[in-house]
């Protein structure tokens, strides 16, 4: 299959892009890896008019360190460079230990951050990831600028809070405290498959090693990332010894997540998915946090 016909803009600064976006608006889809709008194009399931290439514009490659420990990451980096990066593998080391999930290496090399962030997909890793870690997107246009928490950019199947004539150029990621730990947990039939479910946890330990903070953050089980809140109820003010981790991997997969059965997995396989996966990244978190 080939696309409709589509007119071709490669801006290269970011004013020229916005600028772009703000006259063509819903006729419009900004172009960054390609990896899933192109297909989506080729078998006609998008049929943007107008196509806006973000690939010239250099001021959305970077990865930033803040004093805070804070990273800043701009929207056009490749997912590859992230997997490559020193300084994600040590300031956000769930960010790091995700990409191996994400498809091939040749998608990575092309795919951004910022496009699969913004393509909402519920059976994409980053965004559930970006949920555990408390990540902010800033999200920009012709008018300025404001920022969204990864949680509530999320509103529905393949739906963001992205206006027509916005486009997402920065996402911040805050460190984890110390006393934190992390895991990615995911089965897919095969490597590189988009996941059956997933889930990402981060988990942080007071001194006398009480659950302080816990996120658990599912993926493919829902119209987008979907946290598991009585679960990581069942743990705060708790020693996460293996009952109470069990506790709240139930409670993950009977209290909080409803999820579908389609031609991929019936609803309770992912429903078992849900608490063993759960069990297995609460387990993996806490063990990393001790370390
Ligand atoms: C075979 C295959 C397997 C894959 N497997 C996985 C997998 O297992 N897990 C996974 O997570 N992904 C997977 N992907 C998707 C891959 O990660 C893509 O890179 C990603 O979903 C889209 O990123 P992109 O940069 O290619 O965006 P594009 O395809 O260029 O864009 C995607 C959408 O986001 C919009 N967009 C892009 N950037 C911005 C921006 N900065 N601001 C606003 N809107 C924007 C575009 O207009 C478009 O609607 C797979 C892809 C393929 C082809």
């Amino acid at each position: 299959m080939k696309p409709a016909p589509f007119s071709y803009f490669a801006p290269s600064d970011l004013a020229a892009a916005l600028e772009l976006l703000s006259h063509h608006g819903y006729d419009a889809k900004v172009l960054a890896g390609g990896q899933s709008l192109i297909p989506t194009m080729n078998f006609r399931l998008a049929q943007p008019q107008v196509l806006i290439d973000l690939n010239g514009i250099q001021e959305l490659f970077y990865v930033k360190e803040e004093r805070d420990g804070q990273l800043r990451i701009g929207a056009m980096t490749r997912q590859r460079t992230l997997e490559c990066s020193d300084v994600i593998a040590r300031h956000v080391p769930l960010l790091h230990g995700v990409m191996p999930f994400i498809a091939h290496v040749q998608i990575r090399n092309r795919g951004t951050i910022g496009g699969s962030l913004a393509h909402a997909d519920p059976a994409a890793e980053l965004p559930a990831v970006m949920v555990a870690l408390n990540a902010r997107f800033r999200l920009q246009s012709t008018h300025g600028e404001r920022w969204v928490n990864a949680a509530d950019f999320y509103i529905g199947l393949f739906t963001t809070e992205l206006a027509p004539d916005e486009i997402l150029t920065e996402i911040a990621v805050p460190s984890l405290p110390a006393r934190s730990g992390w895991s990615m947990q995911e089965i897919a039939r095969r490597h590189g498959d988009y996941a059956l479910v997933g889930v990402a946890a981060t988990v942080t330990l007071d001194g006398a090693d009480r659950c302080q903070d816990v996120r658990l953050v599912y993926l493919s089980v829902g119209e987008g990332p979907t946290q598991a809140l009585t679960a990581t109820r069942t743990l705060i003010g708790e020693q996460a010894t293996p009952d109470v981790i069990a506790a709240a991997a139930h409670a993950a997969a009977h209290d909080d997540i409803e999820p579908l059965g389609d031609i991929h997995a019936t609803a309770a396989y992912r429903r078992h998915l849900v608490e063993v996966l759960g069990r297995r990244a609460l387990q993996e978190a806490v063990a990393r946090a001790k370390s």
